[in-house]
């Protein structure tokens, strides 16, 4: 694959490209263009001068004071003609076009005007004459000209007669040459110093962003051999110093990943190692000494097996639901019996356990979820009380009413979890106490099962604990009409 263009280049090449197209619109426009909009702004004001005498032509007193006003703000040059032969001029008669055209020039101009709906601009040229021994020879003058513009007022009534008048208004055009060729310096100048500005723009922008980021990338390189402990420092922009922060949280996380994989293969081999040596040890004890091929041992081993499948069982569960390819069969069920069902599992170990259970509720209720999933949730609730509750105390279940939902809370009264350990424990295979205490049915990824399949009940959970006095794992469901 073709190897991407370092941002570097990439900001140099857009700064120099972008002053680049500044320079060729500046000079386009200060040079190639220069005179055309010249001879427009000054056509413009031509006519503005003819439409402005135009207007004010009726009256008849201040006529000569306004054609004066307009010559002098426009560097105009004014010649009104008006019923047949009478003038009124204005501006310096010098250099002035119109006051000194022939009579039959005005009458082609009146033509023109009257031709192009009223209104007529001419460009003309002029002409220079020169004495030389052959005679006199005429030529253009390509640097003066003047712009002409014949305008023609329809309706005025100067004398009483409608006759209609004819404005003539020139305006003299100086040579741009000189001033383009001292813009075209000016420019050679304004183009250095563009490239100038465009290097140093560009380095300082790579320091600025560039550096800081090959900063990163080289801390993530530390990072992704294993080193996590790796502090991400991005100065300049915002964007960039968000990026070592966002870097700085995912090392935290991996961090934490990795200990959780440490934790699960010392867990997981403890847990597996613990049964696997009980049943070599009383399958040897068995082949070797015949009096104890009895059905207590061989009890020992089945109990031993089924811890095993247990474990694994879970293991497997616990990656399905992650994997989130767990459906739930979610349909009304009867809360209460299932809660009722779940405690007489315990019987046994609750007596041997020296632990009371009681369960608290005001009648019958009918929930919505999937039975055996909620079933496994509370398995695991409960198994966690008799394990971290207290020995020789108590547990209470409790079914609350609460309008439209079914709140259901397992307390213990044992140690309780410390409150910055509350939400951890709902990990995978985090402890409280890093000392790993066999647990009669956890895997260590109890709590983590629990909150997938509530997650997928999108419903409320959560834990209530304070040291020594116990811990309240709750979980609310939607209440459901009895299905008959
Ligand atoms: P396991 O019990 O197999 O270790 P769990 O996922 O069920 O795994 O629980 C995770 C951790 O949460 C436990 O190791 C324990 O530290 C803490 N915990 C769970 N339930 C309780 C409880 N009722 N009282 C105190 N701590 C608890």
């Amino acid at each position: 694959m073709k190897k991407p263009i370092s941002l570097r280049w990439k900001i140099l090449f857009y700064i120099l490209s972008f002053s680049v197209v500044l320079f060729a619109l500046l000079w386009l426009f200060q040079t190639v263009f220069l005179d055309r909009f010249y001879e427009n702004i000054r056509q413009n004001q031509i006519q503005r001068v003819s439409s402005a005498i135009s207007a004010s032509i009726n009256d008849e007193e201040n006529l000569a004071t306004i054609l004066q006003e307009q010559a002098q703000n426009n560097e105009a040059c004014i010649r009104l003609i008006y019923n047949s032969n009478q003038n009124i001029l204005a501006g310096n008669p010098l250099s002035c076009k119109v006051q000194n055209l022939s009579q039959d020039e005005v009458n082609r101009y009146l033509t023109l005007a009257i031709e192009n709906n009223g209104s007529y601009t001419e460009k003309t040229i002029d002409t220079v004459t020169y004495q030389t021994i052959f005679g006199p020879i005429t030529r253009k003058n390509s640097e003066d000209y003047d712009l002409v513009q014949a305008t023609l007022a329809w309706t005025i009534d100067i004398t009483g007669t409608k006759l209609p008048a004819l404005i003539l208004v020139s305006g003299r055009m100086t040579p741009v040459n000189a001033t383009i060729s001292t813009l075209k310096i000016q420019l050679f100048y304004i183009g250095a110093i563009l490239i100038i500005m465009a290097l140093v723009l560009s380095s300082l922008m790579t320091s600025r962003i560039v550096k800081p980021l090959e900063k990163i990338s080289a801390s993530a390189m530390i990072l992704a051999h294993g080193d996590y402990d790796v502090q991400f420092n991005g100065g300049g922009y915002r964007e960039v110093k968000e990026l070592s922060d966002t870097m700085n949280y995912a090392s935290v996380k991996l961090k934490e990943v990795d200990q959780m994989r440490r934790d699960l293969i010392a867990n997981v081999s403890h847990d597996l190692r613990t049964p696997l040596t009980m049943i070599s040890g009383y399958g040897e004890m068995m082949r070797d000494l015949p009096e104890e091929n009895n059905a207590e041992n061989a009890q020992v081993i089945i109990d031993e097996c089924r811890r095993l499948t247990a474990l694994v069982n879970d293991l497997l569960d616990f990656s399905k639901l992650q994997a989130k390819q767990v459906a739930l069969n979610q349909r009304p069920f009867n809360l209460t019996a299932c809660i009722e069902t779940t405690i007489q599992l315990y019987r046994k170990t609750l007596k041997k356990e020296k632990l009371a259970i009681s369960f608290e509720h005001d009648g019958e209720v009918w929930a919505l979820g999937d039975e055996s999933r909620i079933q496994q949730v509370l398995n695991n609730f409960i198994s966690n009380a008799i394990h971290y509750g207290a020995s020789g105390g108590r547990i209470i279940l409790r079914q609350k009413d609460e309008k439209e939902n079914v709140r259901i809370e397992v307390q213990d009264f044992g140690e309780g979890i410390p409150a910055d350990k509350l939400d951890s424990i709902w990990d995978r295979y985090y402890k409280v106490d890093k000392q790993h205490v066999r647990n009669e049915s956890g895997s260590g990824i109890g709590l983590s099962i629990a909150k997938e399949i509530l997650m997928l009940h999108q419903v409320d959970y959560g834990v209530y604990s304070q040291k020594q006095a116990g811990s309240t794992f709750y979980f609310v469901l939607k209440k459901a009409r009895p299905e008959v």
